[in-house]
C-alpha cells in the first residue's frame, strides 16, 4: 500500500508544486482567508471527496476507506502573513505587503496532493482520513480555536501536521516527543504617572524614567527568578514615550511577550511581570495598568504517535535523516488540537543553498519544494500505519 501511495506521489510532484506556486501568488491574511479555502474546497470538488465548511474559513475534507477503522487527521494551515515578498520568482505574490512566509503555501499544496494519491486507495483503506485545512494560524486566538468548536476532532482518535523548516536540509526531518514548541502570552503595560515641565522634576511623576526602570527590571525576572533548567523568554518589543526634550512624560507603553513550556511557569511569570511593573512603578510614584493577551499553549507531542512517524519516516529515509530536534521558542496553535487528541507535529527540512536560505517570515524567505514531497511522504505513510493500528489511543 506505500508502495502504491509513493509513486502516486511521485507521479503528483509537479501538480504540488503548482499548487504551492498558485498558493504562493495569491497570499491572503489571517482570518480574511477567502480564495484559498474556495480553491481547497474546488479541489476535493474535483477528488470527489466530501468536504464542509468548518470554524468559519477552514475546509474538513474526509476520505472514508472501504472497510471501518481509525479515524486519523491531518492538519495544513493555509493563512500568509503581512510582510513584502524580495524574492524575484515568477509566481511571487501579487498581493502588495503580503506574502506566504511562512511555508503555509507548502503545507496545503502538500497536503491536497496527499489527498488526490490517496483518494484512489479507497478501497484498501480501513478507516477514514480526515484533512483539516484551518485558516488564521498567525494571529491570536488562532483558527484551530474555531474549528475544534466547530467540531472538526470529532471522532478522530490522532491527528499529525508538519512544518515546512529552514533550519534543516531538504530530504530530512525533525521530530520530538514532548514539548517541542512554546506557549506564548503577550502584555501591555501603560505606566501612569504626572507630566510637567522638565525644570521642575520635583513636580511631576515621571512615566519615562519609570518604564524605563521596567524594561530593564523585567531582564531580571528569567535570569534570577526562573529555574536554569527552566526554559522561558519575556521579551519586551516596543517601548513608547515622550514628544520633546522639556517634557517630562505622564504615560509609557511598553509592550512584550511571555514564552515558555511549563504550564505553571506560564501563570507564575505572568504574575512576577505584574509584580516589578507595581515596584518599579511605585518607586516613582507612578501607577500603571496591565492587560496579557493569551496565545497558543505549548506543543507536546505524544510518545506513541511521534514514534508513529520515526518509524514510518525510517522506511524510506536514511537513519540520520530522521532526526531528533531540539525544542524551539516559536509557537503554533497545532498545541491546541494535542491537548484533545493524541498526535504529532513533525519538522520536514526545506533548507534551499546556503545563500538562498532565509528563515521563516523573511521577505526573501523560499523553500526547496523537493521537501514538498518529503513532507508528503512521511505524512501519508504516518496515516497508514496509524490507520493499521489496532484499536484506539485514547
Ligand atoms: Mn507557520
Amino acid at each position: 500500500m506505500i508502495q502504491q501511495l509513493f509513486s502516486n506521489l511521485d507521479q503528483l510532484a509537479d501538480e504540488i508544486s503548482a499548487i504551492r506556486r498558485d498558493l504562493h501568488r495569491h497570499p491572503e491574511l489571517s482570518f480574511q482567508e477567502t480564495r484559498t479555502p474556495r480553491l481547497i474546497q474546488e479541489y476535493y470538488d474535483m477528488l470527489d471527496i466530501p468536504w464542509r465548511t468548518v470554524g468559519g474559513r477552514g475546509v474538513v475534507a474526509t476520505l472514508a476507506g472501504a472497510s471501518p477503522g481509525r479515524t486519523i487527521a491531518v492538519r495544513a494551515d493555509f493563512d500568509a502573513l503581512p510582510i513584502q515578498e524580495e524574492t524575484s520568482h515568477s509566481f511571487r505574490s501579487i498581493v502588495p505587503g503580503v506574502m506566504h512566509a511562512c511555508g503555509h503555501d507548502g503545507h496545503t499544496a502538500l497536503v491536497l496532493g496527499l489527498a488526490k494519491a490517496l483518494s484512489n486507495m479507497r478501497e484498501s483503506l480501513s478507516g477514514s482520513i480526515v484533512f483539516i485545512h484551518q485558516h488564521g494560524e498567525e494571529v491570536f486566538p488562532g483558527g484551530a480555536v474555531q474549528m475544534i468548536e466547530d467540531g472538526c476532532l470529532d471522532g478522530v482518535d490522532a491527528i499529525f501536521g508538519t512544518h515546512l523548516e529552514n533550519d534543516l536540509p531538504v530530504g530530512t526531518i525533525g521530530c520530538r516527543e514532548g514539548y517541542t514548541l512554546a506557549a506564548i502570552d503577550e502584555f501591555e503595560i501603560v505606566v501612569h504617572g504626572h507630566g510637567g515641565h522638565a525644570m521642575a522634576p520635583h513636580q511631576t511623576k515621571d512615566a519615562l524614567v519609570a518604564g524605563a526602570q521596567l524594561v530593564c527590571n523585567l531582564q531580571h525576572l528569567v535570569s534570577r527568578r526562573v529555574d536554569p533548567f527552566e526554559p522561558a523568554v519575556v521579551a519586551i518589543g516596543s517601548f513608547h514615550s515622550g514628544t520633546a526634550p522639556n517634557i517630562v512624560n505622564g504615560e509609557a507603553r511598553i509592550v512584550g511577550e511571555i514564552r515558555v513550556f511549563d504550564k505553571a511557569l506560564r501563570h507564575k511569570l505572568r504574575q512576577m511581570i505584574e509584580q516589578v511593573a507595581s515596584a518599579t512603578c511605585s518607586a516613582i510614584g507612578a501607577t500603571y495598568t496591565i492587560d496579557f493577551t493569551t496565545g497558543y499553549p505549548s506543543l507536546w507531542n505524544h510518545p506513541v504517535e511521534t514514534d508513529e512517524i520515526r518509524q514510518a519516516a525510517g522506511t524510506f529515509l536514511e537513519p540520520h535523516h530522521v532526526r531528533t530536534v531540539k525544542p524551539v521558542m516559536a509557537a503554533d496553535d497545532f498545541a491546541y488540537y494535542l491537548e484533545r487528541v493524541p498526535g504529532s507535529y513533525f519538522f520536514t527540512g526545506s533548507a534551499k543553498s546556503e545563500e538562498e536560505t532565509f528563515p521563516q517570515h523573511h521577505p526573501k524567505y523560499d523553500i526547496d519544494e523537493r521537501s514538498l514531497l518529503v513532507g508528503a511522504k512521511v505524512l501519508g505513510s504516518t496515516l497508514l500505519r496509524s490507520l493499521g493500528r489496532a484499536g484506539t489511543s485514547q
